[in-house]
């Protein structure tokens, strides 16, 4: 098995450089060692945004490319991405009051192109009574904007059936075992329903939280970046939420989504310092309770009894508080030019990332004619 391209992980950024790799016009195989979007692809937040909240640490450029992201994906995955109001209620002694939301998504709109769907407004205190129960009293304001929604696992699998039409090859339940120079690039070994070995020209380790210990099985790759695993958890509980996402502030002022969810209502997240095995992600009674009580705060007449929680892996810089940190993906090239490693990163960007890992490991590939253009090739639901 002779590849230009080999992929470690099927998570969103795996199957993105598969299909950006494919797109242009190279040979690729993605070793994905449970099954697709198994890691952070299926236990996100689902948003498709900018990310209102990194206004606050001054990262705009992201903020900006982000949204235009939204845009695209909006475009070209119809029907797994869709617009959805976002409803942010201010309270009395709130952390950021109606002036400093008002200035947020000012900029929001305006980083986004002040086109029409970018406008914000102010939700009639005569109409507080039809937000699915939201609390009113000490209620100030109610800002509504507009981001969107997506099923992250769908999104994961529709670019991967994306990338296999382009001809990639995708091998899930196989485990990426090691990886040794050989010739002009690298012998990858293999294990799992498909065992085995493959020869390729440049290999990726988009192994999300996974990629320090897979980057320590690449003979002369590049070493990982200094990271922390923060751990972020969702609820799913029964109920409705008819207006859109609510997006509240938790008791110590940490900004906590109330979804829509084809089951009910999904309530998340929580930031934790992860220590340990990747593999051992769980919610704790902690963090189950923290969201429980937030949901119960602001939905004081409504039911809640959680009907399943989930623990999800980001990878960030290793310094700095747990909240709040940059959330770019950072993508490290060995010094043979043959390996890359991704290293954080958002659902929203992942064709900007891909790209970029792609782009550098260009110089070491043959020359190749490019099939599609991911920013046009349409991404389909689940057949
Ligand atoms: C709680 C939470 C909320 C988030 N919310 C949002 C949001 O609302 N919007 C947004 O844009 N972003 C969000 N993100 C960020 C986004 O989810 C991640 O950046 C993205 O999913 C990471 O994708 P990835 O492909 O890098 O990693 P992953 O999805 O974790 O994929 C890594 C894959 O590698 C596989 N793997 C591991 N070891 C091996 C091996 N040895 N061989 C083969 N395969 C292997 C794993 O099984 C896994 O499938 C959130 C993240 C978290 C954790």
């Amino acid at each position: 098995m002779r590849y230009d391209v080999c992929v470690i992980g099927g998570g969103i950024h795996g199957v993105g450089t598969a299909q950006a790799a494919a797109a242009a016009g190279y040979s690729v195989l993605l070793l994905e060692a449970k099954t697709l979007g198994y890691g952070a692809s299926s236990r996100s937040s689902k948003l498709i945004h900018g990310g209102l909240r990194y206004l606050e640490t001054g990262e705009w450029a992201l903020v900006r490319e982000a949204l235009h992201e939204r845009e695209l994906l909006l475009r070209i995955a119809p029907g797994l991405v869709q617009r959805m109001p976002f409803l942010i209620p201010v309270y009395l002694g709130a952390r950021r009051g109606p002036r400093t939301l008002r200035a947020g998504l000012g900029l929001y709109a305006l980083l986004a192109g002040l086109r029409r769907s970018a406008r914000f407004s102010v939700w009639p205190r005569s109409a507080w009574d039809r937000l699915d129960g939201l609390a009113t009293r000490d209620l100030v304001a109610v800002f509504r904007y507009f981001d969107a929604q997506t099923d992250d696992r769908a999104l994961t699998e529709a670019v991967a059936r994306s990338a296999t039409t382009l001809g990639a090859e995708i091998l899930c339940d196989t485990r990426f075992e090691r990886a040794t120079l050989a010739g002009r690039g690298y012998c990858v070994e293999f294990s799992g329903t498909r065992q085995g070995t493959a020869q390729c020209l440049a290999l990726v380790n988009a192994g999300g939280a996974w990629a320090p210990e897979i980057a320590g099985a690449i003979e002369a790759g590049p070493p990982p970046p200094p990271v922390a695993l923060v751990q972020g958890v969702h609820i799913l509980g029964p109920g409705q939420l008819a207006r859109g996402i609510y997006y509240v502030e938790a008791e110590d002022g940490r900004p906590v989504f109330a979804m829509p969810h084809p089951e009910g209502i999904l309530v998340g997240t929580t930031e934790t310092a992860h220590t340990g095995p990747a593999d051992q992600a769980v919610p704790t009674a902690d963090e189950i309770s923290y969201l429980e009580r937030t949901y119960r705060h602001y939905f004081p007449g409504c039911p809640w009894t959680t009907m399943s929680a989930v623990a999800g892996l980001r990878v960030l810089p290793a310094n700095g508080p747990v909240g709040g940190r940059f959330r770019g993906a950072r993508v490290v090239l060995g010094a043979n030019g043959r390996s890359a490693g991704i290293y954080g990163g958002k659902l929203t960007t992942y064709r900007l990332t891909s790209g970029r890992v792609l782009a550098r490991l260009r110089p070491r590939l043959p020359r190749r004619t490019a099939l599609a253009d991911t920013a046009r090739l349409l991404l389909a639901p689940p057949p």
